[in-house]
């Protein structure tokens, strides 16, 4: 499925990677996890290493978990850092956009990369992407992660020689993180050939499941513990489950950026449950996550009912209302989605 209508395909741009030095900003979502984070990373030491000029900024902080990532002590925190990123922006004269579909999802980076005059591109899987900002780019929903994107952008430039174990790492915790450690549909005979020629290069797989999945506090796991003894709650009747997250559970724990990864997986292991929604009550905004199992389009449902979007199996969204209204509001769209929550499963994969 073809998403782009007026953009020209990133393919376009290979002839001019090895041409002249260029200044080049790589920017990605907000509160980047290891596909943002390890795609943007990716992508900057491969183009390091052909001569360019890169800066990484982020719209935000990121977690704790990601510090190890090479590279990461050099990326610059937009909100923590805004003149110095400013200055960057102003000079860069290629931009890449990496795992989001919309500006917005780059918090008050967005209006800013609006108003450069630089040549944008968008690398991205998640559906519905905001076509009009980007001058080239590619958007795969059917690809497993940005990782994966941003290898093939490098194996189809004919620059595949470049790839060593520093960006084989960045790209492979990418890989892992979206497709939850290879258990998804998305992970294709593709992406399995992609990690055997990362290993070929090099790679320690296991390190770098280690350096994410191990790495928390001691405080991380007892939040877990709590949270699920006492924020759950399962809708057999729904087949779906939720969590709820007031900011006191947050402030009891001392829940850091990136603590809360991976908690809304956890009502999917139960037996039936096929959508789980977690929602945590931020400062700002109560943000919410979706994941599904089969044929229960949560890209559609976080669009339809939260301002948000992302993916078949996987999204997330925000509300301005309390935590009580919008956990109201999520039971109330159980309601009105009753059919296809009951639908037998499995039916069909989705890809
Ligand atoms: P997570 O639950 O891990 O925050 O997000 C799941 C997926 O949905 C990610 O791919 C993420 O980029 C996307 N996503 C999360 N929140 C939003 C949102 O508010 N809007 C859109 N369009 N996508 C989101
Ligand atoms: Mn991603």
């Amino acid at each position: 499925r073809c998403r782009f209508y007026r953009v020209k395909p990133i393919s376009e741009i290979y002839g001019e990677l090895d041409k002249q030095r260029r200044k080049v900003v790589i920017t990605m979502h907000q509160k980047p996890d290891a596909d943002a984070l390890g795609s943007a990373l990716g992508l900057y030491h491969f183009l390091v290493r052909l001569g360019h000029e890169v800066t990484v900024i982020s719209p935000t902080n990121w977690a704790r978990f990601l510090s190890w990532m090479p590279g990461a002590d050099r990326v610059l925190d937009f909100e923590g850092m805004q003149d110095k990123a400013m200055a960057v922006l102003q000079e860069a004269e290629w931009i890449f956009c990496l795992d989001f579909n919309i500006l917005s999802r780059t918090k008050r980076m967005g209006p800013v990369i609006e108003g450069l005059a630089c040549t944008k591109m968008l690398i991205d899987h998640h559906e519905e992407p905001q076509e009009a900002q980007f001058q080239y780019g590619i958007s795969l929903p059917s690809k497993s992660s940005t990782c994966e994107m941003v290898y093939d952008f490098i194996i189809h430039s004919g620059h595949g020689d470049l790839i060593n174990e520093t960006i084989a790492e960045c790209l492979y915790a990418g890989v892992m993180a979206d497709t939850g450690s290879f258990r998804f549909p998305v992970t294709t005979a593709a992406v399995h050939r992609m990690v055997a020629d990362l290993k070929d290069r090099g790679l320690k797989h296991w390190l770098v499941h280690e350096y994410v999945y191990d790495n928390f506090l001691e405080n991380r796991l007892r939040f877990m513990g709590h949270v699920l003894l006492n924020r759950m709650e399962v809708f057999y009747e729904y087949n779906a489950a939720l969590i709820t997250i007031p900011k006191s559970d947050l402030l009891r724990f001392e829940i850091q950026t990136g603590d809360t990864e991976g908690l809304v997986n956890y009502p999917l292991s139960i037996q039936g449950i096929r959508l789980a929604g977690l929602v945590i009550d931020r400062d700002e905004e109560r943000k919410w996550s979706f994941r599904s199992k089969g044929d229960f389009d949560t890209n559609t449902f976080a669009r339809r009912y939260f301002s948000g979007g992302g993916h078949f199996n996987a999204s997330g969204g925000r509300s301005t209302d309390s935590l009580a209204q919008t956990a109201a509001l999520f039971k109330k769209a159980l309601q009105e989605n009753i059919e296809a929550l009951q639908t037998e499963y499995p039916l069909s994969l989705n890809n």
